[in-house]
């Protein structure tokens, strides 16, 4: 019983230890990708803005160089110089020459007949105009980025400004906003506003919106920022994934050592001496009793029953009392496993008792038991808690406790005078001599077993009867199992009887039971 709620507790705490664990490194390896997966994001950000001022940074130098231009405006020489100008430089797509917001002329057509450009949308900080248009005299729709200084404009395609492919494992997307006016001046993917409009505005480097993880990065000094996103569902499903293949796996470990351990623990058990396992099953109250019926023979009603000592084993069976009561009593550990079965026997039986004033139990005491003196006050005490006589307890002495007679008769004597009826047990058995008899204070015999079988041929039982009978001592013959011992020892003047043809010992419950039945 306590092995298997030992190995209960174990596998339980080993399983629960492990599974934790194994969430635990899981959670972690989960806390790491979306690290990883964040620090993407950022890094990919700052790489478009490196792209984004390289863009930039070639446009002012541009201009710079144009605004040094010495030969008179729009002539061939000076159409060739802004040719010259945008075709070395790669993300330059034309040069415009402008008087005010007039565009006179530009390195693609040469002498210019558009309309005028509007008032610029903003000033970079560094001075320069700046224009986001979709208009072109080329007759297709087609947004850029316009920067200029004072005679100049360059027209820059906004994609160049972001046009840095991702590292990573899965697709991020990214967004080049005016901060000003939350313009959009480059995206790599249409963007809904799907907060980043609120979030760009505060100090905010990292939202969530459904399944789409954004990213901030500002640069205030340019008066942009850059969004990058992604969709995390690769990261989920590879939580769950990390999950799926790593709880069964801790599962399995945990089992494993649990199983590991419980075998250490056995063979442990193993080793140690039957004395150490007697005392620990003495201290763990795992020694329990069982109560065999004892009849009056006349007429078959129920006299009390025997209380006989039961050791469950992990594997269910019980130990025979023959092998660890004499282990007790070489061991020196008779005098606390006769307390338990007292303990026990008022604990199970105590109530019953009370309610059956004529009926009786009898407690085996060994030898040794006769010089504890704590156990007259021990069933005292029960007897008092529970209201009961004392001459519902019997006491059963086998023939070697009379033997030293100084010392026994005088604890016997004030057992008897307490109310205790003695039982002399396994009679005929223990000792050839019969002196012990002589003067001896008893109150029942019991017929040993050996005697109770094939009684057609046991020329001795005659004799013990009568010698019971002489000594004034009532009968109880043990081992009664077939109708014709019965009758043959009724016939005979044996009062009561107790065998395997009325019950076995039966556990508390089942013995409360078969009482009920009869
Ligand atoms: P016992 O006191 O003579 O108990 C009678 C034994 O005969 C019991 O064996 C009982 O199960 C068995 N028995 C009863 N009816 C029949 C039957 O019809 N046929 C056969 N073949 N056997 C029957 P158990 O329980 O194995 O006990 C063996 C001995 O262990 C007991 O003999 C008793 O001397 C000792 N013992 C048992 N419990 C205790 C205890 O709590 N304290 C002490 N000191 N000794 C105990
Ligand atoms: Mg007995
Ligand atoms: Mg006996």
């Amino acid at each position: 019983m306590r092995t298997r709620r030992l190995i209960v507790l174990i596998s339980a705490v080993l399983i629960i230890t492990a599974l934790l664990l194994v969430s635990l490194s899981v959670w972690v390896a989960h806390q790491n990708a979306t690290r990883l997966f964040t620090g993407e994001l950022e890094s990919f950000s700052a790489r478009v803005m490196l792209r984004t001022t390289m863009v930039a940074n070639q446009a002012e130098e541009a201009l710079q160089r144009l605004e040094a231009i010495n030969v008179p405006p729009c002539s061939r020489e000076h159409l060739l110089e802004m040719r010259r100008v945008s075709y070395s430089r790669r993300y330059i797509q034309e040069i415009l020459y402008f008087r005010g917001l007039q565009p006179v002329c530009s390195s693609l057509e040469g002498i210019k007949k558009s309309a005028a450009f509007p008032q610029p949308l903003a000033m970079t900080p560094k001075g320069y105009r700046f224009w986001y248009t979709a208009k072109s005299d080329l007759g297709i729709e087609h947004d850029m980025v316009a920067l200029g200084s004072a005679h100049y404009v360059v027209m820059i395609d906004p994609e160049s400004l972001i046009d840095v492919l991702p590292y990573g494992a899965w697709p991020i997307n990214v967004a080049l906003i005016g901060i000003k006016r939350n313009l959009v001046i480059a995206s790599s993917a249409p963007l809904a506003d799907n907060g980043w409009v609120q979030a760009i505005h505060t100090h905010q480097t990292q939202f969530q919106h459904h399944d789409i993880m954004y990213h901030i990065t500002r640069y205030p000094a340019l008066n942009v920022a850059t969004l990058t996103w992604t969709s995390t569902t690769p990261l989920d499903r590879d939580w769950q994934r990390q999950l799926l293949y790593w709880l069964p796996f801790g599962g399995a470990v945990s089992l494993l050592a649990a199983w590991l351990i419980l075998r250490i623990l056995r063979i442990l058990r193993r080793l140690q001496s039957p004395r150490q396992r007697l005392l620990e099953a003495i201290r763990a109250r795992e020694i329990v009793v069982h109560y065999q019926p004892i009849m009056v023979l006349e007429d078959g009603r129920l006299a009390g029953a025997e209380a006989l000592a039961r050791w469950p084993q992990p594997d269910g069976t019980f130990l025979a009392p023959d092998i660890f009561i004499s282990l007790a009593e070489q061991t020196g550990l008779i005098t606390p496993l006769t307390e338990l079965i007292v303990e026990s026997v008022f604990a199970d039986l105590g109530q019953w008792l009370q309610q059956h004033p004529d009926l009786h139990i009898s407690i085996n005491i060994s030898a040794t038991d006769l010089g504890n003196p704590a156990l007259p006050t021990l069933l005292e005490q029960h007897i008092a808690y529970w209201h009961l006589d004392a001459g519902q307890i019997a006491l059963e002495l086998t023939e070697r406790s009379f033997v030293d007679s100084k010392m026994s008769a005088p604890v016997i004597a004030g057992y008897r005078k307490m109310g205790h009826a003695i039982y002399i047990d396994d009679f005929g058995t223990g000792f050839s001599s019969l002196s012990y008899l002589h003067g001896m204070e008893a109150d029942l015999l019991k017929i040993d077993k050996s005697f109770v079988e094939a009684l057609e041929y046991n020329n001795v039982t005659p004799h013990i009867i009568t010698l019971a009978k002489t000594l004034h001592l009532k009968m109880v013959a043990e081992g009664i199992e077939t109708p014709q011992q019965e009758a043959w020892l009724r016939e005979h003047g044996v009062e009561f009887g107790q065998g395997w043809l009325y019950s076995k010992a039966l556990d508390k419950q089942a013995f409360i039971a078969w009482t009920e039945r009869r």
